[in-house]
């Protein structure tokens, strides 16, 4: 089984970010995932608050940041960690591929799609009910869009939507929008419509989606035609290998840290969005850095046989 200094699960901007700062230290690190280097940063279609960037995608910024932690650490894709166990003086990870024998762990699993869980949703996914507006926004050029949702993510995505040239209308569940100030200013400046008040009650379609159920806050539906739905109304903490391990989670499933990043379970450490708080690219990015900074200092500490 190969040996590492510190094995990081998930190379979203934490994992990555913890990668670069792990082996700078001299470690020999590994980093997971069970996707593809990115995680939800290739979702983000564009970003105008991350330092030293005025305007930057989500996937530039990741292929820039992968090249810089390849430089540091290996990382292995398309290899999802099935357990993580605590064995003599560190972890074995055992993965759909490998195992590996770690002597600390970062989780950095970050969050998944929260889901509207109507008639319809999971029917004509990938047929008209989309979940990133980065990756699928082209095929509704043109298109009549509905997008669902009040927060950062869900304005953002139409205001994306709308500059691909999507007909693209936001419905939210209230009569005000959680996303900041400067997304909203936007959203009225494209004069993009908003339905407020109003929630998805049914997906309907033949082959692909081709209208949508809408129900306000008096009980009365609409039925609007549409080709596309996309769905933006937050996520859940992917953290069931740290819960597994018998790392504490707090009541929403979120690993529990301190500001070392330091969780209940000595040598694992948790970054980034699976930790909540704030969600925001630059903050997992420093909690990657504050995990590999203390799993490299704490590393002096474990004996090996
Ligand atoms: P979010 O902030 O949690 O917002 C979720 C939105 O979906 C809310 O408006 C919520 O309505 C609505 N919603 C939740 N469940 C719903 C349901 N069943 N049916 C209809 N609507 C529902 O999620 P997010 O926008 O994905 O953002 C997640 C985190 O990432 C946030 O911390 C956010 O600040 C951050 N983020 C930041 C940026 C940035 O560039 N600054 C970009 C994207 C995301 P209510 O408002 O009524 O609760």
């Amino acid at each position: 089984m190969e040996s590492y200094d510190i094995i990081i699960i998930g190379a979203g901007p934490a994992g990555l970010t913890a990668g670069i700062y792990a082996g700078r230290q001299g470690t020999k690190t590994l980093i997971l995932d069970k996707g593809i280097a990115g995680g939800a940063g290739l979702e983000v279609p564009s970003m105008e608050n991350y330092p030293g960037y005025e305007l930057i995608a989500g996937m530039s910024l990741i292929a820039k940041t992968k090249k810089q932690t390849e430089k540091n650490a290996e990382i292995r894709e398309l290899e999802g960690v099935e357990t993580i166990e605590k064995v003599n003086n560190g972890f074995e990870v055992k993965t759909s591929k490998n195992s590996y024998f770690g002597k600390s762990i970062i989780i950095s699993t970050g969050t998944k799609h929260r889901l509207l869980k109507v008639p319809g949703e999971e029917e004509y996914k990938g047929r008209g009910v989309c979940y990133c507006a980065t990756c699928d926004g082209l095929l509704y050029k043109d298109k009549n869009v509905l997008m669902i949702g009040g927060g950062n993510s869900a304005v953002q995505e139409a205001i994306f939507l709308n500059n691909l040239g999507c007909n693209v209308t936001l419905v939210h569940r209230r009569d005000k929008l959680r996303a900041e100030n400067y997304l909203q200013n936007k959203l009225k400046e494209k004069k993009i419509p908003v339905i407020w008040n109003s929630t998805v009650k049914e997906i309907k379609g033949t082959q692909m989606v081709e209208s949508v159920v809408l129900s306000d806050d008096e009980g009365n539906t609409q039925e609007i035609k549409t080709q596309g739905i996309f769905i933006a109304i937050g996520d859940f903490p992917l953290s069931q290998v740290a819960k597994d391990l018998g790392v504490k989670v707090d009541d929403y499933n979120q690993v529990i840290t301190d500001k070392t990043q330091r969780t209940s379970m000595e040598n694992v450490y948790a970054a980034g969005d699976v930790t909540g708080g704030v969600k925001q690219w630059i903050v997992s990015c420093g909690e990657g850095a504050v995990a590999a900074t203390y799993a490299f200092q704490d590393l002096e500490n474990i004996k090996t046989d």
